[in-house]
């Protein structure tokens, strides 16, 4: 059952070829015999899942059903799960239960998902390599001395290895292209204010977006119509209709206009294999009518920095709140107030994330905020400029997802700048507020690679399309890691 799609696991439940229970213990099984490998979970939710899919089997019977209900699913632990543990990866959270659901999830056990757990990531989302989490590195299925990608790594590697037929994520400024690049699955990002923050730990509110991760791009569609769509409780969130992803589909793509990025492909560090790959993936376009162009972002090689210092100036201020007070580990017999601000914060975050406190708090302090967080906001606005001229010229943008494959764990660990450059090719797409997708492209060396189509606004069910029409053609979507 862990080899079908979530499309074909939906009509299997339709047809009445297996109910969602067995469904559920059939995963819940593979989560206890080899997660042990690879760390994707830090929670696992058996009892709940059983209940969730017994109510789903009757709303079956009963004809009641939707496309998602039934099928199981992960959350990565960055989302708000009400009476379950939520440690956003962090020893700060390691105690918290939410008291409620984020809209996210609320809205996919509406539809009658089946959460079957929580998945490991980066400390509150910050990281590219799944290293930094408090619950330890999780580890690549293609090769388990290698890393997933980050921060959505546990979604990744549990997509991956059939744990789970479909993930949530998170990407602020990768952290679902990447790791769905470096795992070989598909992960999506939608245009900022598609999905609702509400209930999502935040990171950097100006960027942060959920998205699902699948193995296809089909079950990327089914996943985000579940997810998409306006919420009150989310100020930034579209009010905006969702657009029925799965009915285009399977439109012709010739005509279409692509343009790669000629800066991008020139990068240095840019792995010949993924090089190779990318071409591999652009000649399936030109087979199927696309015309490919080459396009200049002329900006974009100021996003890593822009973003490291956005990124963290927003984290600063949105990490304050957890202080030992009103959220989170509180440390042991402080002296006074001041003590307890100090040891709890200092006791329950990691390095990464002192890192980015620091670094944003230098840069919106009175001396610095024109120099860094005005001087970035400005580059910001350039890069949106950017995107915008391109897509006057043509109707999506692709690049590799990553520079290269999964790199062995620790490789980068002791390099945050190494490891920043791990998003060099997604962050600009986050700083525009633009949709983009991440689609398995040929394997580099055995490891999978990622090819990434950004689309213009609310351009989602574009980038499904396009996606789609390559996995009907070629079968690069479908290789798995052996074992299993
Ligand atoms: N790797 C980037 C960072 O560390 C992006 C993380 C993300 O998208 N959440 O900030």
């Amino acid at each position: 059952m862990h080899d079908k799609t979530l499309a074909q696991l939906s009509a299997g439940l339709a047809a009445g070829e297996f109910s969602s229970v067995e469904l559920t213990r059939h995963f819940l099984d593979r989560i206890a015999s080899l997660d042990g490998k690879l760390n994707s979970f830090i929670t696992v939710t058996e009892a709940q899942a059983l209940a969730q899919a017994e109510a789903a089997d009757a709303r079956i019977a009963a004809g009641e059903a939707g496309p998602l209900t039934g099928i199981p699913l992960a959350h990565k632990d960055i989302f708000c799960t009400r009476d379950v543990r939520t440690s956003c990866g962090s020893f700060m959270l390691d105690n918290f239960v939410s008291p409620y659901d984020a809209t996210v999830v609320s809205r996919l056990a509406q539809a009658g998902m089946v959460m079957l757990g929580k998945t490991n990531m980066d400390e509150f989302a910050m990281g590219s390599s799944n290293e930094t989490s408090y619950y330890g590195p999780v580890r690549n299925p293609w090769d388990t001395e290698r890393v997933p990608g980050g921060s959505s790594g546990g979604s990744a590697t549990a997509v991956a290895a059939r744990l789970v037929p479909a993930a949530t994520g998170t990407d602020t400024g990768g952290s679902i292209r990447q790791p769905a690049a470096l795992s070989g699955i598909t992960g999506l990002k939608p245009t900022y204010g598609r999905c609702s923050r509400w209930g999502m730990i935040a990171f950097a509110s100006s960027l942060d977006q959920a998205g699902p991760m699948t193995r296809t791009a089909e079950d990327a569609a089914l996943l985000l119509a579940g997810m998409a769509g306006f919420d009150e409780r989310d100020s930034t969130s579209a009010e905006r209709p969702v657009d029925d992803y799965r009915a285009g589909l399977d439109r012709p793509i010739d005509g279409l206009k692509v343009g790669l990025v000629r800066e991008f492909m020139q990068q240095e560090g840019l792995d010949a294999g993924v090089a190779k790959a990318t071409e591999a993936v652009l000649e399936e376009l030109k087979r199927q009518g696309a015309e490919v162009v080459e396009i200049s972002l002329p900006n974009a090689h100021l996003s890593v920095p822009a973003y490291y210092v956005v990124a963290p100036a927003e984290c600063s201020s949105n990490l304050s709140r957890f202080d030992g007070v009103r959220f989170g580990h509180r440390c042991e017999d402080p002296k006074d107030l001041q003590d307890l601000y100090e040891r709890s914060r200092s006791e329950g975050f990691g390095a990464e994330v002192k890192r980015r406190i620091l670094i944003g708090t230098y840069a919106l302090s009175a001396g610095y905020y024109d120099a860094y967080y005005l001087k970035a906001q400005q580059v910001r606005q350039l890069i949106a400029e950017d995107f915008r001229r391109a897509f006057e010229q043509v109707d999506l943008v692709v690049s590799p997802t990553a520079p290269d494959v999964a790199f062995p764990l620790g490789a980068k660990a002791d390099d945050p700048v190494a490891m920043y450059l791990q998003d060099i090719y997604t962050i600009a797409v986050n700083l525009a507020g633009l949709p983009a997708i991440s689609i398995p492209a040929p394997l580099a060396d055995g490891l999978p690679t990622g090819f990434q189509m950004i689309g213009n606004h609310f351009e989602e069910a574009r980038l499904l399309n396009v996606a789609h029409r390559i996995q009907r053609e070629t079968d690069w979507h479908q290789q798995a890691p052996e074992g299993f």
